[in-house]
């Protein structure tokens, strides 16, 4: 398994995604309940108001028809009045030559006459009935109404149930309130407001209206559901993501495979002249000695049969020989033209296709590299070339315990060309097999054909390059491919 910190690098995308689109649609969900909210409070508020304003209203044309109806009709009115109206209290009048019981409704009585309607007068908000006078100056008399506060709101056509509704509504005026509705105001969260005077000049009181949220009045549930959704559609995302990527390093190095069996085949054809030279030279050779000794008289028959059975048996060699030709090669060759590559691109994109390798052996590749180093190359050769040298350097690091497993790669210029170095702290290579790892069919490993090396080396000097081998101090082994740069574009 990778260590935690990998893993964390690794889904960090994912986890940022997530966060991401779960913050948003929470934000998204939280501001369209807010605005909700915000709507039904703003209706609730406005019903309140027009409710108090009718009814302020219906208060000053009580009294300008009490004033109309003067002089005869007024009294009878007068008595009527509190069955009809149950909020106002109390009439009374002052007729012409009479006095107001208080001062209060003297200057009420005054602010009348001039404003040419009715006026305010001893309002009392925090009595125990909450009350205030009405005053209108009249000829020949003037009438002053007295008004119950809690009696005035209309009840029955009140939007809100009025003690558990969380909307405070206060009627204020000069610095009194009188609460209509208590509603539940808390700490924390957001506020709503509305404030407006009544539609009626004598009663200017400011209806008042608030209603706080609280945090656990935001839709949880739903946004609970949004993040798990959002991880739900993440976690697919990646799994789809990790499927896609399986495929395509699943074709690549199946494309990869290719090239190397395509490239195998010129190595392989060198190799075999090289192994079937000397079968030949040998069956040839014998086969020549047993004719002179058939030839001879009398004929040297058992030399002849000897000869003859090393002959068969380095034809069987030979054809063994080929039989390894036939079972490696497939596919025919094709070259690709040099261009300008970039070495760490290269190295990334084989770490990338032999990733389920280095997870499946815990190996963590290091890519070291001081700058950005273009070499000139044949493209589909350096990869093959980087993709061996990394399996190789996978199978060295089998031999040693998962801990002790490091894999670095490092890219530079030195010299004037581009240099990779791919060190790996496996068992390195022992001193006298050093000099021949380069040659074709020298192997060490159990099903190793030993033709790896051997094909990198050709397509290093192929482009102008070279592939050496050493061993690394403490232990381990690396190999240095370095090829020339590519001009500057
Ligand atoms: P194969 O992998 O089929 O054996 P190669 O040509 O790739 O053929 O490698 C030849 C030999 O070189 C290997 O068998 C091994 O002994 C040696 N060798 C290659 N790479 C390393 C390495 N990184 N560490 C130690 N030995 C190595």
């Amino acid at each position: 398994m990778f260590p935690l910190h990998q893993r964390l690098t690794r889904y960090a995308p994912h986890l940022v995604a997530w966060l991401m689109l779960s913050t948003v649609g929470c934000v998204l969900l939280a501001r369209l309940e807010l605005g909700q909210l915000r709507d039904a409070f703003e209706t609730d508020a406005r019903i309140s108001h027009r409710l108090l304003s009718q009814r302020a209203v219906q208060h000053d044309a009580v009294l300008a028809t009490l004033g109309l109806l003067q002089p005869g009709g007024a009294e009878a009115a007068e008595q009527r009045l509190s069955s009809v109206y149950p909020q106002i209290l109390g009439v009374q009048r002052r007729d012409p030559g009479t006095a107001w019981p208080n001062a209060a409704l003297d200057a009420a009585e005054q602010a009348s006459r001039l404003a040419r309607s009715a006026a305010l007068a001893n309002l009392d908000f925090t009595a125990e009935r909450a009350r205030y006078q009405l005053v209108l100056a009249a000829q020949p008399a003037s009438f002053a109404l007295l008004i119950d506060v809690q009696a005035s709101v209309p009840w029955n056509d009140w939007s809100m149930p009025v003690q558990t509704s969380p909307v405070r509504v206060t009627l204020e005026h000069a610095g009194q309130a009188f609460v209509v509705q208590p509603g539940r105001i808390g700490d924390g969260g957001w506020r709503f407001e509305f404030h407006k005077h009544l539609a009626s000049a004598s009663q200017p009181f400011d209806v008042v209206a608030i209603r706080q949220v609280g945090w656990q009045e935001l839709p949880w549930a739903f946004m609970l559901l949004w993040v798990v959704g959002v991880a739900c559609g993440v976690v697919a995302w990646s799994a789809w993501q990790g499927q896609r990527s399986a495929r395509r390093r699943a074709e690549e190095l199946l494309r990869v495979g290719q090239v190397a069996r395509l490239n195998t085949l010129g190595e392989l054809a060198a190799g075999m002249a090289h192994e079937l030279n000397q079968p030949l030279t040998a069956i040839l050779a014998n086969t020549q000695a047993a004719k002179r000794l058939l030839q001879d008289d009398p004929p040297e028959l058992s030399t002849a049969c000897q000869a003859m059975d090393q002959a068969v048996a380095q034809a069987r060699r030979a054809a063994e020989v080929l039989a390894r030709l036939r079972r490696t090669v497939e596919q025919p060759s094709s070259a690709q033209p040099d261009e300008a590559v970039d070495l760490e691109a290269v190295v990334r994109n084989a770490l990338d296709l032999l990733e389920p390798e280095l997870r499946r052996r815990d190996v963590t590749a290091t890519v070291k590299a001081a700058q950005s180093v273009r070499v000139h190359a044949e493209r589909v050769a350096l990869e093959q070339i980087v993709h061996n040298l990394l399996t190789n350097a996978l199978q060295a690091l089998d031999q040693v315990p998962a801990g002790e497993r490091q894999l670095t790669i490092h890219i530079a210029v030195e010299e004037g060309a581009g240099v990779l170095r791919v060190v790996d702290s496996g068992p390195g290579i022992a001193p006298d097999i050093l000099p021949r790892v380069f040659e074709p069919f020298f192997t060490t490993r159990e099903g190793g054909l030993g033709l790896g090396l051997s094909l990198c080396e050709t397509l290093a000097v192929g482009m102008g390059g070279q592939l050496l081998a050493q061993a690394h101090a403490p232990r381990g082994a690396q190999f240095i491919l370095s090829l020339p740069l590519a001009p500057a574009p």
